[in-house]
């Protein structure tokens, strides 16, 4: 088992994008997760870029296992499109390990994702026409053929024993965030000059005040910017492996 091989390592085994239709453990293969593995095994369970903490708390036996936040960390460029905050005395490899135990002090503080709505796989999406199903749809309404990707938010209600859903008390708060580069009207220049203002997007997207991206960028940018921190612009709907846009 692939659990016991890393174990003989000090490895860790982490389940990715696990509502996901493709090769996601509960997306496209099981019910329950001790029909595949012994999920007391894995250190932690991501998330994926369509679901959050809410969503995957309706599944009562994640309770025990810790989220992660890290979506599309395996593209450079992408790095850090999400992430998690963790307290910790050093950053290296054994006390994360710890971390994603929750030993004593060592803690994710919070986990940082795209907002659901917003991921490529959030709705199921017939495959004959490109129309995005609503819930528990078999037939397409708009064209009437019956194969449709299935959605996160669809599985996430099929295979839920508890909604609304029910986090536990270990559980660090879910921060929703817009990526710079989702964000209408930042192109490579725009991204550039930011990027020469503020230490990184990370950096800016937490810390910068409005005046200081006024400074930066200019006004109309700066409070499009500030709206997309707080969540205040308009978002599509993700399906079938395309994002929902962001509207300015
Ligand atoms: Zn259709």
């Amino acid at each position: 088992m692939v659990a016991d091989w890393l174990d003989e390592r000090s490895g860790i085994v982490i389940v990715n994008h696990a509502f996901t239709p493709h090769k996601g453990l509960y997306g496209s293969c099981v019910t329950h997760a001790d029909e595949m593995i012994d999920l007391s095994r894995a250190a932690a369970l991501e998330l994926g870029l369509s679901a959050d903490t809410e969503m995957a708390d309706c599944v009562s036996e994640l309770a025990a296992t810790t989220f992660v936040t890290n979506s599309d960390a395996h593209s450079t460029p992408k790095l850090a499109r999400e992430y998690h905050v963790a307290t910790m005395i050093f950053p290296d490899f054994e006390n994360y390990k710890r971390v994603l135990r929750r030993d004593g002090l060592f803690q994710i503080t919070e986990n940082v994702g795209l907002w659901p709505t917003l991921g490529k796989y959030h709705r199921s999406f017939c495959l004959t026409c490109g129309a995005v199903a609503t819930i528990d749809q078999s037939v397409c309404s708009s064209c009437g053929n019956k194969k449709f990707t299935r959605g996160v938010h669809e599985r996430l209600l099929e295979v839920a024993d508890q909604n609304p859903s029910i986090s536990p008390v270990h559980r660090p708060p879910y921060r929703h965030h817009i990526p710079l580069d989702m964000i209408p009207g930042i192109g490579k220049k725009t991204r550039e000059r930011l990027l020469s203002c503020f230490a990184s997007e990370l950096s800016m997207m937490r810390k910068a005040t409005v005046d200081e991206l006024v400074d930066c960028v200019g006004p109309m940018l700066a409070k499009r910017i500030d709206l997309a921190r707080h969540g205040q612009l308009g978002m599509g709907i993700g399906a079938g492996g395309v994002y929902g846009r962001v509207h300015a």
